[in-house]
């Protein structure tokens, strides 16, 4: 899925973070645990913006927006990114409602480097992108795909990274359907809330992805071409490689089921196909038995 060329765009959502970060947010006794944790990924910064709170715009940081045309989003990350937002602003904006979701908002997007405060605490690349319910926002560092690559086997690609910027959409569309908040974070294991809440943003993601050809920029060019065979079969590689079953059996460790809270290589294929071919109505992954997962 590339973008074409012709296309401009400029999400409001996207913002890119610049500099050295890592102002977290949060009371006094956590932060200093954090420090204690963290020394060594922080050595050499100023704790005073720590003790301090850190400004919610990310510390030391400067946030830039961004704008792109396709070319730019077909060379570089970030535009991709913010391609990618645009295309998920419209799709969700036309299909929060059938899932119920009466007033949707978009979530806020943080590109960053290594580290940066965010809603819920320090965000760095060891944590992975994740979405923060408290301020709405999707952290992704660029780097985390590399480790996706290197460390865990994926194929890599421009969908594939931007089905993991869908995934996490998919998270905040939960927070907005009451979904996320329902979920005990703690249950976990091959049939739990916290599986079917992950499997759920698979298919939200591949939903997006059967659709997003379909959206243009103000101009009315198209944003993103339909998919290719390979585009899919890397991101298909992508789902596979942050299956629980391959990363504990990336780490060296015997496949334990009971801990499982994202499901298995195959489901995480499986959920996020289902979205691909049927659309959200196809995504009630907890109205389905376990068996069916
Ligand atoms: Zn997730």
């Amino acid at each position: 899925m590339t973008f074409n060329e012709n296309s401009r765009f400029d999400s409001k959502n996207v913002q890119r973070r610049r500099g050295r970060g890592g102002a977290i947010a949060g009371g006094g006794g956590v932060l200093v645990l954090l420090l204690g944790l963290l020394s060594t990924q922080f050595l050499g910064f100023d704790v005073t913006q720590f003790l301090g709170g850190g400004a919610p715009g990310g510390g030391q940081q400067q946030a830039e927006d961004l704008e792109c045309t396709g070319a730019e989003a077909n060379a570089s990350f970030d535009c991709r990114m913010e391609g990618g937002a645009v295309t998920l602003e419209q799709y969700w904006a036309e299909t929060a409602p059938q899932l119920g979701v009466s007033a949707y908002n978009d979530p806020t997007v943080v590109l960053y480097d290594g580290s940066t405060s965010s809603g819920c605490g320090s965000a760095s690349n060891a944590v992975g992108p994740f979405y923060c319910p408290s301020d709405e926002g999707i952290y992704i560092d660029g780097q985390f795909f590399d480790i996706l690559t290197q460390r865990y086997g994926a194929e890599g690609g421009p969908l594939a990274e931007m089905y993991v910027l869908a995934h996490e959409w998919g998270h905040h569309i939960q927070k907005l359907e009451g979904t996320l908040q329902q979920v005990d974070h703690r249950d976990v294991g091959p049939t739990s809330g916290m599986v079917r809440l992950e499997l759920q943003a698979d298919c939200y993601a591949g939903a997006w992805m059967g659709s997003a050809s379909q959206y243009t920029d103000d101009a009315g060019n198209q944003i993103l071409r339909e998919p290719t065979r390979d585009e899919i079969q890397q991101t298909i590689s992508s789902a596979q490689a942050i299956g629980d079953d391959n990363i504990q059996e990336q780490a060296g460790m015997e496949v334990q089921p009971e801990t499982f809270s994202h499901g298995t290589s195959e489901q995480r294929t499986n959920w996020l196909m289902r979205g691909y071919q049927e659309g959200v109505g196809a995504c009630d992954s907890f109205g389905v038995p376990g068996s069916e997962l």
